[in-house]
């Protein structure tokens, strides 16, 4: 009796050992299908770094071909450098893009700008000379010169660069004077294409290589609806996180984890379009590090200056249909010497704007008040002393904001050359580089920031 108790709770108990053995061996199954199944389960297959052009156009390619995408952005807006804000003070301001610039071989922005209705303009100073003033030392540019300038300025970039390729060391400014001193240019005329080179290339022409030189065409469209109203057709029903700063991007496993300010997010490929300022600043880790090539091509690269100030005057005192005023400054070319007649293309009142594009960024510290006097001694250069002062200011600060760091678009430097762009627009395992700097072909432009949203997108597409 007593071994056959023992023998039944033996039994049982074996029974109860193999039930737990059982339970276990289930949980352990389970546990490995529930490891195996998360890392199928990622909370998106593909999250894009920044809302501005090239975020928004990668998503809005990825989510129209049925992936799972969502952006992640840093600020409490979508656009990154495509801002536009209503002020009591000026009305509509476009504190970044204004104009669409004709450059590369590929064009899809003004066929978008149709499609969504977004309203523009022809805008052709740069093209005629009787749409600008030059106005040097020595006061006004002839006729004869102006008209020299616009011709000379078509075709400045090839030889520019042709120069600069016979003689590498060359800077921009040192190509432009040589080009002048062999066709016997003034020394004013001479001076206004230096200083329109450092308006265009957002740095100093002194600094930067001629044989690199990207050029332009003339100024092409003023889109006067503003691209925000692009950006903001293009990301509707897109799923975007604002106030979200990635912080970090591991792709050690399979699956990639962004870590933010707000959660983690996990996905199996990502499209950063962080600015190149932003990825020199080193504020987001990669895990793996960036391999050296990148590291080397964002070190040769210069993120750019370019900041828009916009003056409103108590009443015009310039000529009404005269777009552009230019001082041909022999120091400090970049610093508030283009200016724009913002009443030409906008509803805006008496607003005249200028830009801050070298030679150095210590002129976006300065405060706004310091601004504006640098501003109104130029402008008495050209107008006289007898203008009034400005009743308001509005700077721009992109390159001390922490999201951009820099101006429109990066350059090369001495050092660096254009392939350094395509450098950093190279995958890296499973994380993909769009942004206006990512490519040597299509470039500053927000047609090429919105070009490299498409390449992306279908670089994962064509991996899927
Ligand atoms: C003053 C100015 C004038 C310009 N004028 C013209 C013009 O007339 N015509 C023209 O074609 N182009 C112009 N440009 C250039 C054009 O605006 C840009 O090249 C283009 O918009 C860049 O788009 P992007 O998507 O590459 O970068 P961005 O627009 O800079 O987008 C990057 C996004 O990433 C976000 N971000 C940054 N860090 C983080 C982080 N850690 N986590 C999450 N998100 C982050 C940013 O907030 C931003 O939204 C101008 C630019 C400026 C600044």
């Amino acid at each position: 009796m007593y071994f056959g108790i023992k023998k039944t709770l033996f039994s049982e108990y074996l029974v109860y050992i193999n039930n737990i053995i059982n339970i276990l061996g289930r949980c352990a199954r389970c546990h490995r299908l529930a490891v195996k199944e998360s890392k199928n389960m990622v909370d998106f297959e593909v999250i894009i770094i920044g809302a501005g052009a090239a975020g928004i156009m990668a998503a809005n390619f990825l989510q129209s071909r049925d992936v799972s995408v969502c952006v992640l952005e840093a600020r409490d807006r979508i656009g990154g450098r495509i801002h536009d804000i209503h002020t009591k003070q000026m009305g509509h301001l476009h504190l970044g893009a204004s104009w669409l610039h004709h450059k590369g071989n590929k064009h899809i922005l003004k066929a978008l700008l149709d499609q969504y209705h977004v309203a523009y303009l022809k805008e052709d100073a740069l093209e005629s000379s009787d749409k600008m003033e030059i106005y040097s030392e020595h006061g006004k540019l002839s006729g004869k010169e102006k008209k020299l300038f616009t011709e000379v300025l078509i075709r400045l970039p090839k030889n520019i660069r042709k120069i600069g390729q016979q003689q590498p060391t060359l800077s921009i400014a040192e190509a432009v004077r040589l080009i002048g001193e062999k066709h016997g240019y003034s020394q004013s005329l001479i001076q206004a294409l230096i200083t329109r080179s450092s308006e265009h290339c957002s740095q100093n022409a002194d600094v930067m290589p001629a044989r690199e030189f990207d050029g332009w065409e003339p100024n092409g469209l003023f889109v006067k609806d503003g691209y925000g109203k692009l950006i903001r057709k293009l990301s509707r029903h897109l799923n975007i996180e604002q106030n979200t700063i990635v912080q970090r991007i591991d792709q050690t496993d399979e699956i990639i984890v962004i870590e933010t300010n707000q959660k983690p997010f996990t996905c199996r490929y990502v499209i950063s379009t962080l600015p190149t300022g932003v990825l020199q600043s080193e504020q987001v880790t990669f895990v793996p590090p960036l391999p050296t090539n990148k590291k080397v091509a964002l070190e040769q690269l210069d993120s750019g200056n370019h900041e828009k100030i916009f003056l409103k005057f108590p009443h015009v005192f310039w000529d009404k249909d005269t777009e552009i005023f230019q001082l041909a400054a022999p120091n400090n070319r970049g610093a508030c010497t283009q200016w724009h007649n913002v009443l030409l293309n906008t509803e805006a009142q008496n607003i005249l704007y200028t830009n801050i594009s070298g030679p150095d960024i210590a002129y976006a510290r300065k405060s706004d008040l310091a601004l504006q006097d640098l501003c109104m001694s130029r402008l008495r250069q050209m107008f006289g002393d007898q203008i009034p002062d400005p009743i308001s200011i509005y700077v721009t600060r992109w390159s001390l904001d922490q999201f951009t760091l820099g101006g429109p678009y990066a350059h090369p430097t001495m050092k660096g050359k254009m392939g350094d762009l395509s450098t950093i627009g190279e995958p890296f395992g499973h994380i993909h580089f769009a942004g206006v700097d990512t490519s040597e072909s299509e470039t500053e432009t927000v047609e090429a920031a919105l070009l490299s949203g498409i390449r992306t997108a279908n670089q994962i597409l064509s991996k899927r």
